[in-house]
C-alpha cells in the first residue's frame, strides 16, 4: 500500500496525513507531487461518502496507485442537513464559480447568516464532517471512516484563523469562541479531518 496518493492538490492537508501515516510504514504523496496530470472528476454525489467515492475510485485509476480521498462540510439541524454536499458554493445553490476563496467564503457565511437570521441560539447546531474513503489501485473501495466536529453557528464573524465557516462555528461543548480563534495544531487535533483520519489509519493498520 505505497505511496497512498491524496486525492487533493491542497499542500496543506498533504502535510496534515503525512505523519498519522509516517506511523504506519507508508509515505503519502499529493496529486501537485504527481509527474503525469490528472483529470479532476465530477463531484455529483448528493452525500460526502458518494463524492469521496468517486474521487478516491478515479484517481486510484489514474495514477495506478492507492489513494485516500476525503469530502467535507458543514450540516445544520436547523437547515435540514444544509449546507452539505455543497458547503463550498453555498451562496450559488452549488454552482461551481471562479470567484477567489476568500471571496466565496464570505458570501457562503454571509448566506448562512441570512439563513439562520430568525433561529434561536439554541437551535443553532450544527457539525463539520469529514468521509474518507481508500481505493486499491483498480479502484475497488477498501475503507471507509468519518469524522464530526460539533458546534453551534453564531450571529457574527469571529477569530482569522482556518478557512470557510470557522469564523461562525462556536465550538462544543462551552460555545464561547469559534475554530477561526483556534491555533492550526489545536483543531488538528480535534477536527473532523483528523478524526475521519485517525479512524482510516486504524483501518489501513488493521489491513495490512
Ligand atoms: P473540501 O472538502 O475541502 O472541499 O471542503 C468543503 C467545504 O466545506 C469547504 O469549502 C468549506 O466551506 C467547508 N469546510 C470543510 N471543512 C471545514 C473546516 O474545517 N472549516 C471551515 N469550513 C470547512
Amino acid at each position: 500500500m505505497n505511496p497512498i496518493t491524496i486525492a487533493t492538490a491542497n499542500p496543506g492537508k498533504v502535510a496534515e496525513l503525512r505523519p498519522i501515516f509516517a506511523n504506519l510504514g507508508i509515505s503519502v504523496v499529493g496529486l501537485g507531487d504527481l509527474e503525469a496530470g490528472t483529470t479532476e472528476p465530477e463531484e455529483s454525489g448528493s452525500t460526502f461518502e458518494a463524492n469521496a467515492t468517486i474521487k478516491a475510485r478515479s484517481y486510484a485509476k489514474q495514477t495506478g496507485t492507492w489513494c485516500l480521498a476525503d469530502d467535507s462540510g458543514l450540516v445544520v439541524d436547523a437547515l435540514n442537513g444544509a449546507p452539505g454536499v455543497i458547503s463550498s458554493h453555498y451562496s450559488t445553490d452549488g454552482a461551481e464559480d471562479d470567484r477567489p476563496r476568500a471571496e466565496r467564503d464570505a458570501a457562503n457565511n454571509a448566506r448562512l447568516l441570512r439563513e439562520l437570521a430568525d433561529v434561536p441560539n439554541e437551535e443553532r447546531s450544527a457539525r463539520f464532517v469529514c468521509v474518507m474513503v481508500l481505493a486499491d489501485p483498480e479502484g475497488n473501495v477498501v475503507a471507509t471512516s468519518q469524522g464530526a466536529f460539533a458546534g453551534r453557528i453564531g450571529r457574527g464573524l469571529q477569530g482569522e484563523g482556518g478557512f470557510g465557516y470557522d469564523p461562525l462555528f462556536l465550538v462544543a461543548p462551552r460555545f464561547n469562541g469559534t475554530s477561526a480563534e483556534l491555533s492550526a495544531d489545536e483543531k488538528n487535533s480535534i477536527s473532523h479531518r483528523a478524526e475521519a483520519a485517525r479512524t482510516m489509519a486504524e483501518a489501513i493498520a488493521a489491513l495490512t
